[in-house]
């Protein structure tokens, strides 16, 4: 491994209690194991590294780091564990009583951020589908104020947390780890332009970059996101992949495999990937879903209004231009000149 391909290899952290859920948090998002599966998981008793490379913008490593072992004491080197360019994910069980995860957080904030000021500390408050809404909210509320004023008393007012409520059970956690992986890519305010030029010049209401083996999506325009918007077109691409699946010509489809379990994407024939491919799925509130293929690894989800989708030639050629900038981009080349977009006279 060269220095310059560690150096853009992030790592994430998953820490926080035993049992917090840091394992099936893993399994759920990069094994696609399902959340019902995790009920059953053996606790992890050393600490597991994973590479995820699925793709050069999603291209980290992350590690999961039992509850019970103290990383500050000397059997560990914490200096190497916690010193590299990352984030750290802090698991809280909000089903449980959270004053021990909230000790255990503080502590680790504190030793980590003399380690690395730079790292990010996420906070997942988690497990919070046996929550009604008011108590989520009410949860996230006093966590959040109780971390905060730990941090305050430790005069280390300067630390920021961003705080999360997921699930398992549903997208919150894909959506969780979408913004937290995110923030760890440099070219995110590139893709977001990107993404701004083509929703405005082509009539799309909503654009996601997808991830699509993970379901993470690495950037969107800058108009907000909604959950149910990100939920579709998640399970857009759950559809699109389970029909080529069957229907599909390849045995491939975005590095997906039939059968879908057996990730291991070495000995792959690149020749065999169609990027011209896409789906559309018109709802009957008069939404169209349509879906691109970037690369072998991303794929592109709009939503936007029928009438708009009638200039789909309009659609397609901004499209081709989006590609090719991503391309761009992944290459690291011409960063300052991108292709011009058709105008939508609408
Ligand atoms: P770890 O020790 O932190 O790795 O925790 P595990 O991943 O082994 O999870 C402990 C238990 O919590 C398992 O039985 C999971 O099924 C359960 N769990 C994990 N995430 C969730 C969640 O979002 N909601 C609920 N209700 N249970 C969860």
């Amino acid at each position: 491994e060269t220095a310059a391909s560690s150096e853009v290899k992030p790592r994430i952290l998953l820490m926080g209690l035993r049992r917090s859920g840091k394992s099936s948090i893993q399994k759920v998002v990069f094994h696609k194991v399902s959340p019902n599966e995790t009920l059953f998981l053996e606790s992890t008793n050393k600490i597991v590294k994973e590479d995820v490379t699925n793709s050069s913008f999603v291209c980290f490593q992350i590690w999961d780091l039992p509850g019970h072992l103290d990383y500050f004491d000397s059997t560990f080197d914490a200096e190497n564990i916690f010193g590299s360019y990352g984030a750290l994910i802090f698991v809280i069980d909000a089903q449980d009583d959270y004053m021990d995860a909230l000790q255990k957080l503080h502590v680790t904030v504190t030793r980590v951020y003399k380690i690395n000021p730079g790292i990010k500390f996420e906070v997942f408050i988690h497990k919070v589908d046996g929550l009604s809404d008011d108590h989520k909210i009410e949860a996230q509320r006093d966590i959040h104020q109780r971390a905060c004023d730990d941090l305050i008393d430790a005069g280390l007012e300067n630390v920021h947390l961003s705080f999360y409520l997921t699930s398992i059970y549903d997208h919150s956690i894909f959506e969780a780890f979408s913004k937290v992986v995110q923030k760890l890519i440099p070219q995110l305010p590139t893709l977001e332009n990107l993404l701004n030029i083509l929703i405005s010049n082509s009539g799309i209401e909503k654009a996601f970059l997808f991830d699509v083996v993970s379901k993470i999506y690495i950037a969107t325009d800058s108009s907000p996101v909604d959950m149910q918007s990100y939920e579709l077109c998640c399970d857009m691409i759950d559809v699109v992949i389970d029909v080529s699946c069957i229907y599909g010509e390849e045995e491939y489809w975005l590095g997906i495999e039939s059968n879908r379990s057996q990730r291991n994407a070495i000995g792959r024939d690149d020749s065999i990937f169609d990027t011209q491919s896409s789906s559309v799925i018109k709802l009957n509130n008069g939404t169209v879903l349509y879906l691109r293929e970037v690369n072998r690894y991303l794929a592109l989800v709009c939503i936007l209004r029928v009438d708009s989708f009638d200039r789909q030639g309009l659609i397609d050629y901004n499209f081709l231009c989006f590609q090719q900038a991503i391309q761009e981009v992944f290459e690291l080349r011409k960063k300052s000149k991108l292709p011009d977009m058709a105008q939508n006279n609408m």
